[in-house]
């Protein structure tokens, strides 16, 4: 199977390097952003011609536009696995979506115990952080989440656990957890699981529902950017009747059912959760590339992928003085996260992109407590890292992170790079 490069915007750009020439670009940071589809492009300029303000609007463009955002709700529900109990919420991102959901939670169970991991991006860490008392489940020495201590401490807070908090996939090692068998361990705790898909939903099928459903995913999210759409539009997913207590975190046009001077009755879910007027584009970006998804298969991109990982992985442990983090792991999605001895983390992306035309993310990637782990950093270390002002010399990994569209050619490229980076600038 060749990579799906011809579905993609951009992928033959060139760009300049620091000696004046120029080159054809590699993007190995696609958990950051991926590019958009190209039919994604095109729709947004098709739509433009008849998009409008939504909902309350009965000329034609109105009543299209939608008809467009209300529908895109069951092709997200069909996209994920969810089920008729099951509400979407339009979102501006993933973080937008936890930080609404943690704010629905609080209003619920404003005293209860939330547990999050040591595996989180902050923005499924932070707005937790805030709200509840927290706990957080160990990773071991690789990486990989600790089962036994997040049974541990479902047991030891029993009953007062009301959610987990977990990403589907990590965006420091690509690491998969096993979200079902979590979903059944917290449910079996009287908890409810929150899973952060943001790395998960461009790679791998995913089901909110499954056969067992004491294994079934309560609340999901998700953001566009990160699965070949634009920015500014995400979702949020899950149980009505959990999302539909208290009032909205953000209040507004679009909310309500009726508002007098001393009285509010809010709309129903989810128009009472998404004040403010509707990014329908957006939405409809969203929709134009879970078709596209849809159409190639997302069964067909994991193997692919797969295969990237695995060359990437066995070519790069060539190169000498690298250093992996969480090798070996299988169930993972295609990110490489690694250091060369001997050259600073920031220097090495920085060159791959100034001398070579490779772009690559480098540092913690929102991410600090997982990467000081992998790093074996102690307080004392993270407390210097506070103190020092070059943030350019502070601790941090290079991540390598691929999708359907780049190809063996592109990994032999870097791994070239590599190779060139280590014989000049390891020994200095
Ligand atoms: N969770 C994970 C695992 C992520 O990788 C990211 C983005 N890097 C986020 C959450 C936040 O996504 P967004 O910036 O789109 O809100």
């Amino acid at each position: 199977m060749d990579s799906f490069r011809d579905l993609v915007v951009g992928v033959e750009s060139f760009v300049p390097l620091k000696d004046g020439s120029f080159i054809k670009y590699i993007n190995f940071d696609n958990a950051a952003t991926t590019p958009p589809f190209k039919n994604v492009m095109w729709f947004i300029n098709y739509f433009s011609e008849y998009y409008s303000s939504i909902h309350r609007g009965e000329g034609y463009k109105s009543r299209v536009s939608t008809e467009i955002y209300e529908s895109a709700r069951e092709d997200i529900i069909n996209f994920i696995g969810g089920s008729k109990e099951d509400t979407v919420i339009f979102v501006k991102n993933t973080t937008e979506a936890i930080n609404k959901l943690s704010f629905k939670i609080c209003s619920q169970y404003p005293n209860c115990v939330v547990l999050t991991t040591e595996m989180e991006h902050h923005s499924n860490l932070l707005p937790w952080r805030f709200r509840f008392h927290i706990d957080t489940v160990r990773t071991d020495s690789c990486g990989r989440i600790d089962l036994e201590n997040l049974e541990k401490k479902l047991k030891s807070y029993y009953g007062m656990v009301k959610l987990v908090a977990i990403t589907y996939a990590s965006n420091v090692t690509g690491y998969i957890n096993p979200v079902h068998e979590i979903a059944a361990l917290c449910h079996k705790y009287g908890a409810k699981i929150f899973v952060d898909c943001a790395q998960i939903i461009a790679h791998k099928k995913i089901s909110m529902k499954n056969e067992d459903e004491r294994k079934n995913l309560d609340f999901i999210a998700f953001s566009a950017h990160k699965m070949y759409a634009p920015f500014g539009i995400g979702v949020l997913v899950g149980d009505k009747n959990s999302l539909s207590s208290g009032i909205p975190d953000i209040k507004g046009g679009g909310t309500v059912k009726v508002v007098t001077d001393d009285f509010v009755v809010w709309d129903d879910l989810p128009h009472k959760e998404e004040g403010g007027t509707p990014n329908v584009m957006g939405v409809a970006a969203l929709i134009s590339a879970i078709n596209t998804l849809n159409y190639i298969g997302l069964d067909k991109v994991e193997e692919y992928e797969k295969r990237l990982l695995k060359y990437a992985s066995e070519a790069l442990k060539d190169v000498k003085d690298i250093r992996f983090y969480c090798d070996g792991i299988e169930d993972k999605v295609a990110i490489i996260p690694f250091n060369i001895e001997g050259v600073n983390h920031n220097d090495v992306a920085r060159i791959l992109s100034e001398e070579y035309g490779i772009g690559v993310r480098n540092g913690c990637f929102c991410a600090q407590p997982y990467v000081h782990k992998l790093l074996n950093l102690n307080r004392s270390d993270i407390k210097n890292i506070i103190r020092d002002s070059d943030i350019t010399k502070r601790p941090g990994l290079v991540r390598l992170s691929f999708a359907l569209y780049n190809t063996f050619e592109e990994i032999d490229r870097l791994k070239f790079a590599l190779e060139e980076i280590v014989k000049k600038y390891s020994s200095i």
